[in-house]
């Protein structure tokens, strides 16, 4: 690279600013094809498993017995296979700006839907005797 070249570039950034951002001091903007993060409704959530089944990157865990439903945000490729495969629809793709993780990367929720229960059928004549 010429010095010319070099000048003209060190000029435009001292004109214009750096190109990158001071994340996370400043929070990112979400560009329109941006698929953002996964967020789990945890009061529709049916404990299923099917999200955990069908992540490919071993992101999600869900604990039927205990009830909690866990993601690893290090391992989630933001693929939306898992909001594509919820029956439910209690998982969506949030671009609200989070809080980048730095150390705890596994986020646990307490899964909080409780199962209505069925309604009992009305007896129907007494047995005669
Ligand atoms: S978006 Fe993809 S990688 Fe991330 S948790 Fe869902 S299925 Fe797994
Ligand atoms: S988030 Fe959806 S797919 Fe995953 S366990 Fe809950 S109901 Fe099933």
């Amino acid at each position: 690279m010429g010095f010319c070249t070099m000048a003209k570039i060190v000029i435009r950034n001292l004109v214009h600013g750096p190109a990158t951002r001071r994340y996370p001091a400043v929070p990112q903007r979400a560009c329109p094809i941006t698929r953002g993060h996964v967020t789990l409704d945890p009061a529709q959530c049916i404990s299923c498993g099917l999200c955990m089944r069908r992540c490919p990157a071993q992101a999600i865990q869900v604990d039927k017995a205990e009830k909690v439903w866990e993601i690893d945000r290090f391992r989630c490729i933001a693929c939306d296979a898992c909001v594509e495969a919820c029956p439910v629809k209690c998982l969506t793709m949030e671009t609200t700006y989070i809080a980048p993780v730095t150390e705890q990367t596994v986020e646990r929720h307490a899964i909080t839907y409780v199962k209505p229960e069925k309604k009992k059928k009305p007896e129907t004549g007494q047995a005669e005797g």
